[in-house]
């Protein structure tokens, strides 16, 4: 007969072949020699190893087994009323209170009242656009001078223009004498911007061939329609503008954590949905184990 021990040759005598089913009738699969219980037949057919290789596997399967562990603690921990992803979950949800109750106070933000101020006629005297640009106009008395900027360094590398500073004028000055104290400074530094905005504006024209449009005082700080402000040249509110930034922000910083949060939300359910899994890795590891340390 052939022993089971296939590495050590394929024949043997009948006293070794003996001595081998004396040795081995636990093993699955044996006959058992008569008088010993039948061994009940296994699912799969035993691994025939020698004690190193036994070895080997049966460290190579502890090891595999610790690794189950882990991903069974994980997943058990996964079920829990409280565990770290539930416990992130919560704190991004109260982040995203937080930036929500922020939108809300920004779309609460009142709406404010500014007084219109006269329609004093603007007097345009000179626009040459290329540089050095010079823009000069009178509103009302005030005489006002811009000029561009020769920014040397720039030259000859890019064509960007010289931004208009300006040179001659109060925007102070233009602050009606009615004007509520509570208003002036705050209309002072608008004026200033407004008629930056409008000196440019005037230079472009004269660019493109345009005409200049009949603009009055009034026309650099209408109130705004929406917040109340004043609005620039060109019906620019900066508040306004302020405002749909910060808005921005919070949406994106809205959308950013609420992506975080249901990543974390996902990361728990696919532990939860490896639960059973582990379980029967577990088992099967076990069974393995069991099988080998019959040898
Ligand atoms: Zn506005």
């Amino acid at each position: 007969m052939r022993s089971w021990k296939f590495w050590e040759g394929s024949t043997t005598d009948d006293k070794q072949a003996d001595t081998d089913a004396a040795q081995s009738h636990s093993l699955p699969g044996r006959t058992a020699p008569v008088g010993e219980p039948i061994p009940q037949p296994v699912d799969t057919p035993a691994p025939k190893l020698t004690r190193d290789q036994a070895k080997q596997r049966l460290a190579a399967l502890n090891r595999r087994r610790e690794g189950i562990l882990f991903d069974l603690d994980q997943a058990e921990l996964a079920t829990m009323p409280e565990n770290p992803w539930r416990e992130r979950i919560a704190l991004y949800g109260e982040t995203i209170k937080v930036v929500q109750s922020d939108i809300a106070a920004l779309d609460r933000e009142p709406h404010v009242s500014r007084p219109t101020l006269p329609t004093t006629p603007i007097q345009i005297e000179t626009v040459a656009p290329d540089d050095p640009a010079v823009v000069a106009f009178d509103v009302g008395m005030v005489a006002f001078r811009y000029e561009s900027e020769i920014d040397w360094a720039e030259r000859g590398t890019t064509i960007a223009r010289g931004e208009l500073i300006r040179m001659t004028g109060d925007p102070a000055q233009l602050v009606p004498a009615d004007m509520p104290a509570e208003f002036r400074e705050e209309l002072a530094s608008h004026l200033d911007n407004s008629l930056f905005i409008f000196a440019t504006d005037l230079r472009r024209l004269a660019d493109e061939g345009e005409p200049f449009p009949d603009a009055t005082l009034s026309d650099l700080a209408k109130p705004c329609p929406i917040c109340g402000h004043w609005q620039s040249w060109g019906g620019f509110c900066a508040v306004c503008a302020e405002r749909a930034n910060r808005r921005r922000a919070l949406e994106a910083e809205f959308m950013r954590i609420s992506a975080e949060q249901s990543a974390e939300e996902d990361e728990r359910a696919k532990w939860v949905e490896r639960l059973p899994v582990a379980r029967r890795r577990l088992a099967d590891v076990d069974a393995e184990i069991a099988l080998l340390l019959k040898l």
